[in-house]
């Protein structure tokens, strides 16, 4: 039975969280959030009813859809993917608990203004291509502290909360440990300006984003599958 396996699921995922998260500190807390891009809305209220709260979608439609369809649950819902500039007054309007995928200064500018416009404010993470890779949104780790900071004086109606990383697309640990270790780096450097939220880590890697100090992981597959 579905229930069954994603009861299993979530055990196996929440326990391989607390194992890697007290090899850090019995005080650093990880949030997870369910990444429900592969699943259906009937999955999901499963995976509520086993106690999950916080759950992501990757696409500002995809994300409509579950807000509708399970609109009786009182989730927390998340923004986790690339958002399109046509698709921003649509996000707002979902009023999402946070949106982990603010990636340039130009979207930051964009989202600012339509917020303006409506009196709203959003919580937000700046995300940061930790690895460099072209395919990749988000800021150059190098630039990540002054965008940030200009994020913060410059667009009110943001509320930054910290900053959002996809582990590196390879192989090699070392290297998916690196682009870890890079986006902790400017986090840490963050915290005196009220950054609170290190977000990395996802099915394939997320005991060692974990490792490496995050305190949010997106986990779909080793869940929904
Ligand atoms: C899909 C997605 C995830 C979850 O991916 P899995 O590998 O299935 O856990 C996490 N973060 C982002 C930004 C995603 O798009």
């Amino acid at each position: 039975m579905m229930r069954e396996r994603l009861r299993e699921n979530l055990d196996r995922v929440i326990w391989n969280i607390e194992k890697a998260r007290v090899e850090v500190s019995e005080h650093h807390i990880v949030k997870l959030v369910a990444v429900g891009k592969y699943t259906t809305s009937e999955n999901i209220k499963l995976l509520y009813e086993l106690g999950q709260r916080a759950f992501g979608e990757n696409q500002v439609q995809q994300l409509a859809n579950r807000v509708k369809e399970l609109s009786s649950l009182p989730i927390e819902w998340h923004m986790i993917g690339t958002l399109q500039t046509n698709k921003i007054n649509r996000l707002i309007e979902l009023k999402p608990y946070l949106l982990q995928s603010l990636s340039s200064l130009k979207l930051a500018e964009a989202l600012n203004s339509r917020l303006e416009r409506k009196g709203a404010t959003m919580n937000a993470l700046l995300q940061i291509n930790s690895s460099n890779e072209k395919s990749k949104s988000g800021v150059k780790p190098d630039e990540a502290i002054d965008i940030y900071q200009e994020i913060r004086e410059r667009y009110p109606n943001i509320k930054l909360r910290g900053v959002m990383t996809i582990g590196a697309l390879s192989n090699n640990r070392e290297i998916v440990q690196q682009s870890f270790e890079t986006t902790h780096t400017i986090y840490d450097r963050l915290r005196r300006d009220g950054a609170e939220i290190c977000s990395m880590g996802m099915s394939g890697d997320y005991e060692l984003a974990i490792k490496c100090g995050s305190n949010l992981v997106r986990i779909g597959s080793k869940i929904f599958r």
